[in-house]
This record gives C-alpha cells, sequence and structure tokens, in this order.
C-alpha cells in the first residue's frame, strides 16, 4: 500500500491529528511528573507510511520534528515539504549507498550500528557540501549520529538470531563506533538510540541502555542524547530518563499492513 492511501487530507484529518497529539503531548507530561522529572524529553512524531499532507498538518499544529525510516519515502516528502523548515530525523535501517541521500535531508541519523555506516555517511556530508559549495548554498551543519544500541540479551552461544531482532549495535561495539563518530570531522556524536526488544518488561530494557548511555557520556561528555520509547513504551522511556521519543501510531493511526 502506498503513503498516499493512508491518512488524508482536510479539516476531519486536522482534528484527528489535534486530538491523537494532544494526547501524545499530555502522556509525555503525566509521564515526566510521575517521574519527578523537571524537563519533558522531546517529541518526534515517526511520519513513516503517512502522506506528506499529514506531515504539513502536524506541523501547522507545531510539530517540529519528525522520524522516518525509508530513505526514499523520506527523501520525497521532505523535497515536498522544504518550505516548513522541519527537522527529519533518520530512524532506519540504513545501506551505505542511501547515505548520499540521506543527508541531504536529515539533520540527525538515529540508527548508526556499524563502522561502514561512519564512513560512509562522513564522506557523504563531505560530498553535499562540496555540491552546496558549487551551487553557491551555505554547507549543512554536521550530521547528528546516535549508536543503536540491541537490547536484546545475549543470546546463549551458537543460538541463531532471533527472528525479532530490531538492529543496533552490541552494547560492547559503541565504544569504538562512538570514537568513530567523533574521530569523523562531517558528524557530531549526540547519543544513543534504542527499541525495546519484544517480550521483555520495556522498564528493564531502557534502565540496561541508560547504564550504556552513562559509559558513553563519561567519554564524550556532549553525547547526552538518549532516543527511547515509542507509542507502546513511552511512559516507560519517560520514566527511565530518554531524552528524545519517537512516537508514531499513537499519533497518526494505524500504520497500513507492511508489503
Ligand atoms: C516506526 C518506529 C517508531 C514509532 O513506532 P510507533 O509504535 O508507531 O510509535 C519508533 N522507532 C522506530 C525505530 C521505528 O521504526
Amino acid at each position: 500500500m502506498s503513503a498516499a492511501t493512508a491518512g488524508g487530507a482536510g479539516p476531519a484529518r486536522r482534528g484527528e491529528l489535534a486530538a491523537r497529539l494532544d494526547a501524545v503531548r499530555a502522556r509525555i507530561a503525566a509521564a515526566a511528573r510521575a517521574a519527578g522529572r523537571a524537563d519533558e524529553p522531546e517529541l518526534i512524531v515517526v511520519t513513516k507510511f503517512f502522506p506528506a499532507s499529514d506531515v504539513r498538518l502536524l506541523a501547522e499544529l507545531g510539530v517540529r520534528r519528525v522520524g522516518e525510516n525509508r530513505d526514499q519515502e523520506a527523501a520525497a516528502k521532505a523535497a515536498e515539504l522544504a518550505d516548513l523548515g522541519l527537522e527529519w530525523d533518520f530512524i532506519g535501517q540504513l545501506q551505505t549507498n542511501k547515505a548520499k541521500s540521506v543527508v541531504r535531508y536529515a539533520g540527525a541519523v538515529h540508527s548508526i550500528d556499524r563502522p561502514q555506516l561512519v564512513a560512509a555517511l562522513d564522506k557523504a556530508v563531505a560530498r553535499e557540501n562540496e555540491r552546496r559549495g558549487a551551487e553557491g548554498i551555505p554547507p549543512r551543519p554536521r550530521l547528528k549520529c546516535l549508536v543503536q544500541v540491541d537490547l536484546r540479551r545475549a543470546a546463549a552461544p551458537g543460538a541463531a538470531d532471533s527472528p525479532a531482532a530490531r538492529g543496533g549495535a552490541a552494547p560492547a561495539d559503541v565504544p569504538a563506533l562512538a570514537a568513530a563518530i567523533a574521530a569523523a570531522g562531517n558528524l557530531e556524536l549526540s547519543g544513543l538510540m534504542a527499541v525495546a526488544p519484544l517480550g521483555e518488561d520495556p522498564a528493564d530494557a531502557f534502565a540496561r541502555l541508560m547504564v550504556v548511555a552513562r559509559e558513553l557520556r563519561r567519554e564524550h561528555p556532549d553525547a547526552a542524547m538518549v532516543s527511547a520509547g515509542m507509542s507502546q513504551d513511552l511512559e516507560a522511556a519517560v520514566a527511565a530518563g530518554a531524552t528524545h521519543l519517537r512516537v508514531g501510531s499513537d499519533v497518526l493511526g494505524p500504520r497500513p499492513p507492511l508489503g
């Protein structure tokens, strides 16, 4: 199903998005209060599978930051909505051959999981700035990079990868990846991202993420972003100390099935 068949336009859709967005914002505020937090995490609305018209309505409702997980779809929406000045976060698994496209519109990539991707993104930003220079456009800022952490507990030796694998680097590999990002001239090491594994209390998974995040900040004090929490588990992420939430379906409605 194409993105154009989900969502919709017009006053009814606007009202629906406004009500859903208000409800999510209220949940975030309540979770922050319950956790005794003085601050609130930043909401990134995940607009994958929904049309550019929905993103435009969300921008009118005050959303400044949106997440996408497929380059082709994100590139088209970002181009169509360039007038809005939104911040685009890339949150999906990324092939190195898409780096060149992603750095044209994304301010941040949350899904850094291997050294080859660090090298490809660093080079892509350099090329993008050469292109901008040749066209008389100012250079883009450094690309914010988050290391995606695989929070599944270490599998038994010899066990096959779980079919529920949701990507990311093993916690033990985070320091080396972080160092590679920090050493890359066109990238900025911003922090960590994770998805809670299926079949486990997300509070336990996010507690493990916060341990990795504290270790990262010891080495890189500015890498303070913790991107965690989706529609189902945002309360647990707020309680654990997430700085950024990635919420899709509870704002936009159910996504059309994959395929
Ligand atoms: C789709 C997606 C989200 C949003 O999930 P919802 O359950 O729709 O809130 C968050 N993070 C990542 C990495 C995603 O792919």
